[in-house]
């Protein structure tokens, strides 16, 4: 795909972003009109039913979204996506099942398999689609970008341009109804739940706002873009659920079970912890005002992404933490290994001194070196991120 068939898709996309906010806008007083199922995509090609039931609103003209409810019983700030909403429902009652029954001493090599397709599809997320296409905390050449580009499919998310747009708004607006996954409308929205709701208004106008031409520009992500479906289908559930029928003699019920829904449901849900739970619980000893944390739980299951009070301060550190303990951040030690070959480069860090003076300044004084005992800053809400030296300051 050349670089302008790659925008017009991707601008085709944005399209039906706006399509939803024209949508929503002109359903007010219009609703009792609708009679037909009205299809349309979202930015994350995930086909929406509106139907009369499902939208059970009255929408205004206004930006701020109603309250929506499910049957009178629950509400909600935004509109269901049903099709995402009963998808990942029933994929996690199939997870609860398969692992509950799983055996754990029949599986052994499989078990084993699982964790390494997990470790290679999470380095994609974190050391691909996050430091490297999100925040652009190092250089990589273009066997290096395939191999994180495939890494990241085997993961199984959304599309690298829908993960990185979505991930830059988030830095830039955190914790406002401009945050994808803002954590202020508690955890189970931060977790999953902004995966089941339509986005908030806010999110779309800001996010069409964002900066993407850097990663439109590469033609590792118009590839990616251009095969996103089939790839993704190949690299997160075809070839490891092949592996360990024609390697060990698996059977293709636990081969399927264990890769296709047990790891890759593991793998979902250890890369929304970021996003919920290291927005909630740990110590914030780089800046108190801000609600990221240091998670050494997320850092452990997340491969190094729990470290992330220090990640919202200064998210063009390659690391995504200060200190770069392999143990608690094994993407660093890909990333370094890389390095080593020759295949990434530019790696950026912040100076000690620029560290040490920001947890004197802001953080909560539980920093191990710099800490101080006082803790007299109050959460204000969003704080700009400290830029990179000698670079602009985009906010991720
Ligand atoms: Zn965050
Ligand atoms: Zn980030």
């Amino acid at each position: 795909m050349s670089h302008v068939q790659a925008v017009t898709v991707l601008e085709a996309s944005q399209q039906s972003d706006k399509k939803h906010l024209v949508n929503s806008n002109n359903v007010n007083g219009k609703i009792n009109n609708i009679t037909k199922r009205n299809a349309y995509k979202d930015t994350n090609n995930n086909e929406q039913q509106i139907t009369k039931e499902s939208l059970n609103v009255t929408p205004t003209d206004s930006e701020e979204p109603q309250e929506y409810s499910l049957l009178g019983l629950v509400t909600f700030k935004s509109p269901i996506k049903w099709l995402n909403s009963v998808s990942i429902i029933l994929i996690h009652l199939i997870f609860v099942y398969a692992f509950l029954t799983y055996p754990l001493q029949g599986g052994f090599i499989t078990t084993i398999w699982g964790f390494i397709v997990g470790g290679i599809g999470g380095f994609g997320v974190t050391g691909g689609a996050h430091r490297f296409w999100c925040h652009r905390s190092y250089k990589a050449n273009v066997p290096l970008r395939t191999i994180l580009m495939l890494c990241y499919c085997t993961a199984g998310q959304n599309t690298l341009y829908d993960w990185v747009r979505d991930h830059r708004v988030h830095h830039k607006y955190s914790e406002t109804d401009a945050d994808p996954h803002n954590s202020n409308r508690g955890f189970f929205f931060a977790h999953v739940g902004w995966l089941m709701l339509q986005k908030h208004p806010q999110v779309l106008k800001k996010g069409r706002a964002i900066d993407m031409s850097d990663v439109l520009a590469d033609p590792v992500i118009q590839f990616h873009q251009k095969y996103f479906i089939p790839l993704k289908i190949i690299c997160c559930f075809i070839i490891p659920t092949i592996v360990p029928v024609y390697f060990w003699g698996e059977s293709w019920y636990m081969a399927f079970m264990s890769q296709s829904v047990i790891r890759y449901l593991f793998s979902l849900n250890f890369t929304w912890l970021v996003n919920s739970a290291a927005h909630m619980w740990g110590y914030k000893p780089y800046d108190n005002r801000i609600n990221p944390v240091e998670n050494v739980a997320v850092a452990v299951v997340a491969m190094g992404e729990g470290w992330h009070n220090y990640h919202h301060v200064f998210p063009w550190d390659y690391k995504a933490a200060e200190l770069g303990d392999y143990k608690l951040n094994i993407t660093t030690m890909w990333i370094d290994f890389f390095a080593k070959i020759g295949w990434a480069w530019d790696l950026k860090e912040p100076s000690s001194d620029l560290i040490r003076r920001t947890v004197e300044k802001h953080g909560d004084g539980s920093h191990t070196t710099y800490g101080h005992s006082e803790n007299v800053f109050a959460n204000n809400g969003p704080i700009e991120a400290i830029a990179a030296p000698g670079e602009p300051n985009l906010g991720y």
